[in-house]
């Protein structure tokens, strides 16, 4: 069967192997009769799969053991409330980064939450590129940045210092794309739908210093420390996507590791910038040189006709979800983990083709 070349933002592309993987143990996980979302999640197979999901993922990050890792649901979106929820103290000032749309949406919902403040914003540049100057301020209880910014294109490459003031990032959209520095950081969170698997599990990466701040009377399902305790299984977690999770977490680790995806994600956003750069002007990209993605590559064409012109061409072409966000327009090529060399080619090839007939 042919493999859709699949651009979309995410859900996105998942690896073929880890597919193949999931559909030979379908009907039949490890001769229990029983396909893994009918496991219980009590059960010794289940929780093989969870813990080396953790394991797989504490070794693949290098992440240290004061770091909690925990399996939540609800998204990022809901992580954009938890946050405040639970670090949003009394006296103290949530500080964020604005980078694009998400990071907007992690700010309302802190807003709602308790007192915030907005320590760089690079929204008046249509969000073209990361804030190179930061101010946080008094109380702060911690610092909020967006890690990648799926809709518009950008990517922090530096990241603030978390020395005197707790880093929190979403990395949704790049985490497991090249190797971390996880003790910079004090909360990490992700939905999974782009690197890590499919959607319906969120992972979190805690420094358990800040687990003291949830306040008791936080609902039992908001609160961090619900999930610390009981390793991710008070309730009922989304096994399945926890056990997709576990095989792309293999494939990572099959394929080499980080320094190797790393490499492979440069090598593909280089081909598809160099094709923009060469373009004359032809492709516009949104994002300024520095501040570009390795995840999303965002461009216009230099007229909307040509851009609707381009976009239905591609598609005939086989190509699927290059239109960007609804909220901005142009173009969008999304080239995740999963996405093979090969598949960013064939893109480069039909832009360049593309603009010659044009
Ligand atoms: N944060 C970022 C950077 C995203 O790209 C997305 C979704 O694309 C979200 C948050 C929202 O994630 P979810 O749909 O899992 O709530």
């Amino acid at each position: 069967m042919q493999r859709a070349l699949n651009f979309n933002a995410g859900p996105a592309a998942l690896p073929v192997s880890v597919l193949k993987e999931a559909e030979k143990n379908w009907l039949n996980y490890n001769n229990s009769g029983m396909a893994v979302m009918e496991l219980s999640h009590r059960s010794k197979d289940y929780e093989a799969i969870h813990q080396k999901a953790q394991d797989l993922l504490r070794n693949i990050l290098s992440i240290p053991n004061n770091y909690e890792i925990l399996f939540l649901q609800g998204g990022a979106s809901l992580q954009f409330s938890m946050v405040p929820m639970n670090l949003l103290t009394e006296g103290k000032t949530g500080n964020y980064v604005l980078t694009g749309v998400w990071s907007e949406k992690a700010l309302q919902e802190a807003e709602k939450i308790g007192s915030t403040y907005i320590a760089a914003t690079s929204k008046e540049q249509k969000y073209r590129s990361i804030p190179d100057e930061i101010s946080i301020s008094k109380n702060a209880a911690y610092l909020h940045i967006t890690s990648n910014n799926t809709i518009y294109g950008t990517q922090w490459n530096q990241f603030p210092s978390n020395e005197f003031i707790p880093l929190i990032a979403d990395m949704s959209s790049d985490i497991l794309s090249k190797p971390l520095d996880i003790e910079n950081f004090d909360l990490i969170y992700a939905g999974a739908q782009k690197n890590l698997g499919p959607s319906g599990v969120t992972v979190v990466i805690i420094n358990k210093k800040l687990l003291s701040n949830s306040i008791d009377r936080l609902p039992t399902m908001l609160n961090y420390n619900t999930y610390a305790k009981h390793n991710s299984l008070y309730n009922t977690p989304p096994t399945l996507a926890i056990y997709l999770l576990k095989l792309v977490l293999e494939w990572v680790e099959q394929e080499g590791g980080l320094n190797i995806i790393e490499k492979r994600n440069e090598e593909k956003a280089k081909i598809l910038y160099d094709c923009i750069d060469e373009s004359e002007g032809f492709y516009i990209g949104h994002a300024e040189k520095e501040s570009r993605s390795k995840m999303n590559v965002t461009f216009n064409l230099n007229n909307d006709d040509v851009s609707q012109k381009f976009l239905q061409q591609a598609k005939e072409a086989g190509f699927i979800g290059l239109n960007g966000h609804r909220s901005v327009g142009g173009c969008r090529a999304s080239i995740y983990n999963a996405i093979p060399v090969d598949q960013v080619c064939q893109l480069a090839e039909f832009m360049k083709a593309f603009k010659n007939n044009n």
